[in-house]
């Protein structure tokens, strides 16, 4: 059944969203959300959302560019793609989306020039995975949020690698004061706990923008995963579980903390939360993601030289320790 029907899982979904993320303080004005069928489609409706605003701000069509950060990680479908500044990913399908524009991660004395009246909107992760777990500063995302207010700039957060209690809060952004907060807010991955999903979740600022059939999509919000995903939402949400995955984060900085002991010169930084974790390394990690593999740990780069940990949510202690003794080993065998 397409999505041009009433089912009333698309709406509980959508409720329950939005409830959490207002329960557990981030978001505060979360109101509507868009079910889509993965995390490049959540992103792509996103951008196609800020230009809407855009539109409507300037309808001579001069409020179109859209920003996004060096490191960053969207997708791959074209707006999200033309968000995703890696040469790898881009190149075989230049040229990009007009309007896009790239600044430095955590760098405010840029925001100013780089997000500016022509901007519709600005999107980033407030811990960037795949650019090797770079944990956004508070004082960055609150910079970048009082810009875009100022210019009346739609501000997106991608929390598709970050949110849904990664780092033991619902979103990662659930520290930061109110002004600091997304229009939007992107999710996926743990979303379906590997059923194909994904939404927008938008203010009233945006949606009131938006109207029927300006966007849509056949699958999105059908009754099977939205029925998973209230579930799941339901799961992930609770506090002990959220407790859970803090503890978690503990065991493995501390096993960080003797492999750095252990080989020093070879970990330079440990970095992330909870259970987005990365370890900087001195040198190319590929001869040691193949020692881990020959023994039986799968574990995947990001960044420059940097090792990414984002286990599963319900990863036992033995299981983080057992990965760490293996890693350990991994190590030492690329010494010899
Ligand atoms: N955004 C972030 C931060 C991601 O990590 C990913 C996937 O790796 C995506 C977007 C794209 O999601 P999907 O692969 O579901 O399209």
């Amino acid at each position: 059944m397409s999505n041009l029907y009433y089912n009333p899982w698309t709406g509980a979904l959508s409720k329950l969203l939005v409830e959490k993320t207002l329960e557990a303080g981030c978001m505060h004005d979360a109101s509507a959300v868009f079910v889509c069928n993965s995390g490049s489609e959540a992103n792509e409706a996103g951008i196609k959302f800020a230009r809407k605003v855009g539109k409507t701000i300037d309808p001579n069509g001069g409020k179109y560019e859209f920003v996004s950060f060096n490191g960053a990680f969207h997708g791959r479908t074209m707006g999200s793609l033309s968000a995703t500044p890696n040469p790898k990913y881009q190149a075989p399908f230049s040229p990009m989306v007009p309007g896009f524009k790239y600044g430095t991660y955590n760098d405010i004395a840029g925001i100013n020039e780089l997000v500016n009246e022509k901007t519709c909107g600005v999107i980033v992760e407030p811990i960037q995975g795949e650019g090797g777990v770079n944990v956004a500063s508070d004082e960055f995302l609150i910079a970048l949020g009082k810009r875009c207010r100022e210019v009346g700039a739609v501000l997106q957060y991608d929390e598709i690698q970050c949110g849904l209690s990664r780092t033991g809060e619902l979103w990662a952004h659930g520290r930061l004061p109110p002004e600091a907060h997304p229009d939007i807010l992107t999710t996926a991955k743990a979303l379906g706990n590997g059923f194909p999903i994904g939404a927008t979740i938008v203010n009233n600022h945006v949606a009131e923008k938006i109207k029927i059939g300006d966007h849509g999509t056949t699958f999105g919000g059908n009754p099977l995963a939205c029925r998973l995903a209230h579930y799941i939402v339901s799961r992930l949400s609770e506090p002990a579980f959220q407790k859970d995955v803090v503890a978690k984060g503990e065991v493995f900085l501390q096993g960080f903390k003797k492999l750095q002991e252990s080989f020093p010169g070879l970990i330079t930084e440990v970095r992330g939360r909870g259970l987005i974790l990365g370890l900087q390394l001195t040198e190319d990690p590929a001869p040691i993601i193949a020692a881990a593999r020959e023994r039986g740990l799968l574990v995947i780069t990001a960044g420059t030289n940097t090792l990414r940990f984002v286990p599963s949510l319900t990863i036992s202690d033995e299981e983080i320790q057992e990965g760490l003794g293996i890693l350990s080993e991994a190590i030492r065998a690329t010494r010899a």
